[in-house]
């Protein structure tokens, strides 16, 4: 089977590659590459006006898998990334059971063999049950292919645990992808604390609640030489912390989402639940420093943190509405209208 995608603008940034160009793509691999490719083809494509990239890759989803089908789960979750240009996507460990134990890892790894749209990493958990008590069996998940951990959805609170969860996978050399927001402060509000917040009478939570974990695992990563990914930094004061951090060659990445880029907290302010999210949508100012982190290196890699619900879950009241919603067939449009 051989398929020509004729003059389309061909970016890839890998190679330092942006020309109008054809691709003939045989039996789902390229085969060549060069302008006015003349072979016969099964199927011939005419992409003019298009842009032509390598699939996308987010490392930071939730296909729901297993136990919270209502949500999403590995097919629909795949064609949403597939709609958007997203080839590939990691999905958190927040499920039912957790993703703790290398069977669970084998388990979604087989199914999204044989029924995806896309290829699935898995990142497994941290602590059993993401409980933070007591550490999973990271060496055998690292085993049977789990990409990193993360006990996304829940900050790791004991400094010890985390530690030690930082000594162990650098054994394997895999990172922590860390849900870094104190959940004492996190708990005492709904959206963003600021002037909308206040305006529109919900209460908030401090963008300290972020500051104050990032930096505690910064330091763990400083301390033990583990590689830490923090997830979805959405405050200034965080961000900052993170660059400081590189700028002293520890070893941590950082993501932003898009909606961490594109909206503020003003989106709160008709107390739409579509827009209940963790961390909550900040002000002007924080969405501007993030615009700053990706632009001087300090984000490694803008994602979604896709997290559907099902509509009767978000359909409530702001306060009672789960955190979370759907970015994966929109990602790329809206960086490319908002942002480029
Ligand atoms: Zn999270």
């Amino acid at each position: 089977m051989k398929t020509l995608i004729k003059n389309g603008r061909v970016v890839d940034p890998s190679q330092k590659l942006d020309a109008v160009m054809d691709i003939l793509v045989e039996d789902g691999k390229i085969k060549a590459l060069g302008k006015n490719i003349a072979e016969a083809a099964d199927e011939v494509f005419d992409a003019t006006g298009l842009v032509v990239t390598p699939g996308l890759i987010d490392v930071h989803t939730h296909m729901r898998e297993p136990g919270l089908e209502a949500k999403e789960d590995i097919i629909s979750g795949t064609k949403a990334a597939a709609a958007g240009g997203v080839t590939t996507v990691a999905c958190m460990p927040n499920t039912k059971p957790v993703i703790d134990t290398s069977i669970v890892v084998s388990g979604i790894k087989e199914r999204a063999r044989e029924e995806s749209y896309a290829n699935v990493e898995v990142i497994g958990a941290i602590s059993k049950g993401e409980k933070g008590e007591e550490l999973a069996e990271m060496g055998d998940m690292a085993e049977k292919g789990a990409m990193g951990f993360s006990d996304d959805g829940h900050y790791v609170k004991s400094s010890r645990l985390m530690v030690l969860a930082a000594k162990y996978v650098t054994a394997f050399d895999k990172p922590l992808l860390c849900h870094a927001i104190d959940p004492e402060l996190d708990s005492e509000g709904y959206m963003h604390e600021g002037a909308v917040s206040a305006r529109i009478g919900v209460p908030g939570v401090p963008a300290i609640s972020e500051d104050i974990a990032v930096a505690r695992d910064c330091i763990i990563a400083e301390y033990t030489g583990a590689h830490v990914h923090i997830c979805h930094v959405a405050s200034k004061g965080a961000i900052d912390i993170i660059r400081q951090a590189k700028k002293r060659g520890v070893n941590v990445t950082s993501e932003v989402t898009v909606h961490h880029l594109t909206l503020t907290d003003e989106a709160c302010a008709d107390y739409n639940s579509a827009t209940r999210v963790n961390p909550p949508l900040r002000s002007a100012d924080h969405v501007q420093a993030m615009r700053e982190a990706v632009l001087d290196g300090t984000v490694d890699a803008i994602v979604t943190d896709h997290s559907p619900h099902a509509p009767e879950e978000k359909d409530v009241e702001f306060r009672y509405a789960p955190n979370g919603f759907c970015g994966l067939e929109t990602s790329l449009a809206v960086m490319l209208t908002d942002l480029y």
